[in-house]
């Protein structure tokens, strides 16, 4: 059977937890890594009385995203209760969206190796988080329900995924705009982000939808290309066997690198969904619309537009810078200040964002400042420094965090631009090395080269090296 035979249809849920003061329904502070059970209330636990109190900040929070997406801002969406029992969940039920979600009816647009390509959102909406469970040998199973409502937004794709590798920067680019936003800190191993992967296969050119099943606990880009990839395989597997593809659940194992069914169709949950009594339904004002929209920043994808247009980079290195949005701010002082673009994207994607990667550093920590960066750029550009004692520089930057001007005379490392000082390095040079200068004379004229060499290493780098090579031509003939 032709392979092609068969057309792959993906579609993601991503959960994000906002980054609210409060957490959705009640005053408490969500806070990683805090004690267990610290950070709870009777409303988060759900105690009989308790009543909720919905937090505007995360429903501003909503809109951005529903506003940075596309989405169509429902002026009415109403809050419903989800039942299940599970003993993370000490209400019995999520407060989540139902039928009547906040936002709908969106899109995002992903670059993929076959250009770019407009992956449908299907809805936005507001719910609540349910506890941690840990399963310890020797103690049982715990449960910490400092979690218990917090707030995350669940932003559902219409099924247009068509790879593993559209999935993954699917993911990766909600994952920028989200932290653009300043609404989540996008960490997937930290579970503020989490995605939940469906699947399904159909012959190519039907509009009916295969049986699909469920990927749970992607905590990684690779994981969810790698198993959107091992999941497609097996289904394609079957399919062309004859047999069934049953309506699962998996989960996958990182350390395996494979999937692992978690449960079947039998014991999928009925949630009874009904409007939660204990709120009106929510309604969303042009103004509040507004006062939202006008806190979205330049996205991401805009911002890689301009600086294409306004720096003339690549669009490989706009990309890069910016991936994050404070190497993206970085930059741009850096580059305005020195007002040399490329030279300055060169230093940030190389020198900037080695150091981030070696020093595990947010560029927020970074010692270096940017208007020192430009400062030492400037620095190298004029020849008071050469390219080598820059990074020499930079490094001392690092520790030190001082400004390069500072630096340069603390460590001596002006560039010699002095020809006679440069003229009596080479003359020692000449008559150490009768071999090479005889040799050059006889014509072997790349050796030119090592004398320029010889004359940085005695300089210890300072020596301006384009007069060094026309003193020594001067002195040897051309
Ligand atoms: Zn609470």
């Amino acid at each position: 059977m032709n392979e092609n035979s068969y057309e792959t249809v993906i579609g993601l849920e991503v959960h994000a937890q906002l980054l609210t003061e409060t957490k959705l329904f009640c005053s408490c502070r969500p806070e990683y890594g805090a004690d267990p059970n610290t950070r709870v209330c009777p409303v988060c636990m759900g105690l009989p009385g308790a009543l909720p109190v919905l937090n505007k900040e995360s429903v501003t929070m909503a809109i951005m995203m529903g506003l940075a997406l596309e989405c169509d801002i429902a002026p009415e969406s109403v809050f419903s209760r989800k039942n299940y029992f599970y003993p993370d969940c000490p209400k019995n039920y999520q407060i989540s969206m139902y039928d009547k979600p906040l936002c709908g009816n969106g899109s995002l647009k992903i670059e993929t190796d076959a250009g770019e390509r407009t992956i449908g959102v299907e809805r936005i909406h507001l719910e609540d988080d349910s506890g941690k469970m840990s399963h310890e040998t020797g103690r049982g199973s715990l449960v910490d329900f400092n979690r218990c409502g917090v707030p995350l937004i669940e932003i559902v794709s219409r099924p247009d995924i068509r790879t593993g590798g559209e999935a993954a920067e699917y993911l990766m680019r909600l994952q920028q705009i989200l932290r653009y936003l300043g609404i989540c800190d996008g960490n997937l191993e930290e579970g503020s982000m989490r995605c939940d992967v469906n699947i399904s296969l159909r012959r190519t050119g039907s509009g009916k939808l295969g049986t699909k099943t469920e990927i749970k606990n992607l905590n990684s880009f690779k994981a969810v290309q790698k198993g959107i990839e091992f999941e497609v395989e097996r289904q394609r597997s079957l399919l062309e066997r004859g047999k069934r593809v049953e309506q699962i659940t998996n989960l996958w194992d990182q350390d395996r690198g494979r999937l692992v069914m978690m449960r079947s169709k039998e014991e999928a949950h009925d949630y009874r969904y009904f409007p939660e009594p204990d709120l009106l339904p929510l309604e969303v004002q042009g103004e509040w619309i507004e006062q939202a929209r006008e806190m979205i920043p330049e996205l991401p994808i805009e911002r890689e537009r301009r600086f294409k247009n306004e720096y003339g980079l690549s669009s490989y290195d706009c990309g890069v810078l910016c991936a994050d949005k404070g190497v993206a701010d970085y930059f741009e002082i850096v580059a305005k200040t020195t007002g040399l673009a490329k030279k300055s994207s060169n230093w940030v994607m190389r020198e900037v964002m080695g150091e981030l990667n070696n020093l595990a550093c947010a560029i927020e920590d970074f010692p270096v400042y940017p208007e020192n960066l430009a400062k030492l750029i400037k620095l190298v550009q004029d020849g008071t420094i050469s390219g080598s004692a820059g990074r020499e520089v930079f490094e001392e930057m690092i520790k030190s965090g001082g400004g390069p001007e500072e630096i340069i005379k603390r460590l001596g490392l002006e560039q010699i631009s002095n020809s006679i000082e440069i003229e009596s390095i080479i003359e020692e040079i000449i008559s150490d090395h009768p071999d090479e200068v005889s040799r050059y004379r006889e014509g072997k004229k790349k050796l030119l080269g090592f004398f320029v060499g010889q004359v940085m290493k005695k300089s210890r780098g300072k020596a301006n090296p384009k007069l060094a090579r026309d003193i020594i031509i001067g002195k040897l003939g051309g």
